[in-house]
Order: C-alpha cells, then structure tokens, then sequence
C-alpha cells in the first residue's frame, strides 16, 4: 500500500522504532552531555538516579520529559482516527448474516466465544429449521443444541435463544423491543448484544457495541484505559459523536479482523498508523508509549 510518510526501517523482532531501551549506566556514561540529555528524557520520561548524570553540574542534568501538550482524547486526534478509519472500512455494517432483528438477535447470542464467519455456517440452517420467533419459543432448549453446537458453549446458547424467545412471544407480542431497558430484560442479552441489534437494525445509537475488538483497539489507541467492557463503552460514548457509535463500532471491529489483530498487527498497512502510540506496533514511525496497550 502506497505511503506517504514511510519509516527508515520496519521494526524487527518486536522492536519498535521509537521504542528506545532503557540506557545503561554504561552506555549513558560514554555519551556527550548533550547525548545523555536527550535519550534520557526520551526513552525513561524521568531523570535517572543511577547514572553518572547525578555528579554533573545541575545545567546538563536530563530534563523531565516535558509536557508536550499530546492529549489522546483531542477531539482533533478523535476526529482523525475516525475519518481514518471511514478511508480504510467504508460502508461496513454487522458481518452477522441476519434477515430481522431476531435474527440478528439469535446470531448476536451465538457469535459470543465464536466467530462470525462459523456463526453464519450455521444460522442459514437453524432459520430454515426454525423460521419464527415463536417456534424457538416452542422448543425445550436441549432440542436447540445440535443445530448451534459448532458455535461453542451451545447449552447456555441454547437457554438464552430459547429464554429470549419465549420473553419476547410472552412479554413484547412477538416483536424484538426496541429499547435499550427492554432489550436488557430479556436473557442472554447484555449491552453488547442490544447495542448491536438497536444500532444495525433499528439504526439507533444507543452505545458502542465492546466486544474483544473494540477494547484491544480502544486501549491501543489510548481512547481508553480501562479493562471492564461497561467503563469503556462510557469512555468512548464521551469522546465519539452519538452519531458516529455504531459506524464507529464496525469499524473498529473490521480493523480488529484485518489489520490491528491481538498478535501481529499489519501496522505498515494502517493509515492511522501516525496517530497510534501503541507499546506493540509492529512498525512505527511515531514514538511508542509503553502504558498503551
Ligand atoms: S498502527 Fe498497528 S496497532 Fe495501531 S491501530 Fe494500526 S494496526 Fe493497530
């Protein structure tokens, strides 16, 4: 992919450029006062007790890293990850196969623990089988097993389709409720999932959809520091416009599959390469920062 800015070199073995070791007390030594003054405040952000710097005059002592003004919340750098992000994923929506919001619903339920492509294996299937609401509603839960084995954790599955189900024959008239309250009623169903089916179907921004995607991506992009799903989705709901929550959502997760991945991201080929500080980039023309990840 064509580069505007390009690094020297990629990174090797996990190395990030910008990424500078710790200086050793012998290294630092043979350094000018100049030298030691500059890759100490780079590499460490704080002076260092140990090195020789200590018996020199107070004037050539390392500063502290100075603040630079870098803010990762800037609604300007937020705005930059997002347009990047729209360059890279136009258009992307729910990669669940889904005819309605039950569909989306059941297939929501089954992709937890599993993957997307596995799951649309086998909802094609399970909706020929079971074409309405109310026939799921109609089974005992064990009957469902087989058909969503494949999917993983299937007897929990099981009881959370066919809870849900049966909820929303007996309680919502046979329809999926379009309410973030309601759709929490029914079992199975966390903000995870309702913040998929009110935003893919009912086109409502009711939340950032979290899933494993979102948080390695959130937290390498410093948009977050935190770990639990729900204060995550409250750190995002901030800093991204409401309207922007569920595109935003499908994006991150498309990134998540084809570039940014748990292990090894494909950072040569982001274009919001230049704004991610992330300590495990695998190529980085931007210093890294160690705390995000
Ligand atoms: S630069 Fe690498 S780690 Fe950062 S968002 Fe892009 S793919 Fe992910």
């Amino acid at each position: 992919m064509a580069r505007g800015n390009m690094p020297r070199q990629p990174s090797r073995s996990g190395r990030q450029e910008g990424a500078r070791r710790p200086l050793s007390k012998q290294s630092l030594s043979k350094q000018s006062t100049k030298g030691a003054k500059s890759k100490v405040s780079e590499s460490n952000g704080v002076q260092s007790k140990t090195s020789s710097t200590a018996k020199r005059p107070k004037s050539a002592l390392p500063k502290k890293k100075s603040p630079s003004g870098y803010d990762p919340l800037s609604p300007e750098r937020v705005r930059q990850i997002i347009a990047g992000l729209d360059e890279m994923y136009p258009g992307v929506t729910c990669a669940l196969t889904h005819r309605s919001a039950w569909e989306l619903l059941v297939a929501t339920i089954l992709s937890a623990q599993s993957t997307d492509v596995r799951v649309n294996m086998v909802t094609p299937e399970l909706f020929k089988k079971y074409p309405t609401v109310q026939d799921f509603a109609a089974l005992e839960p064990e009957r469902l097993q087989p058909d969503i084995y494949s999917t993983g954790f299937f007897r929990n599955k099981a009881k959370s389709v066919v809870g849900a189900a049966r909820k929303i024959v007996a309680d919502f008239g046979g329809d999926v409720p379009q309410t973030m309250d309601e759709l929490l009623t029914l079992p199975g169903v966390a903000r995870k999932t309702a913040n998929v089916v009110l935003g893919t179907w009912f086109k409502k921004n009711e939340g950032v959809v979290v899933d494993t995607h979102v948080t390695r991506i959130s937290r390498r992009l410093e948009l977050t520091k935190q770990e639990d799903p729900k204060k995550i989705e409250e750190d995002l709901m901030k800093i991204i416009p409401r309207d922007r929550w569920t595109d935003f959502s499908h994006e991150v997760i498309w990134h998540g599959r084809k570039l940014c991945m748990a292990r090894s991201p494909k950072c040569a080929d982001c274009k919001i390469e230049n704004l991610c500080h992330a300590a495990d980039k695998t190529w980085s023309t931007v210093e890294v920062h160690p705390e995000a990840r």
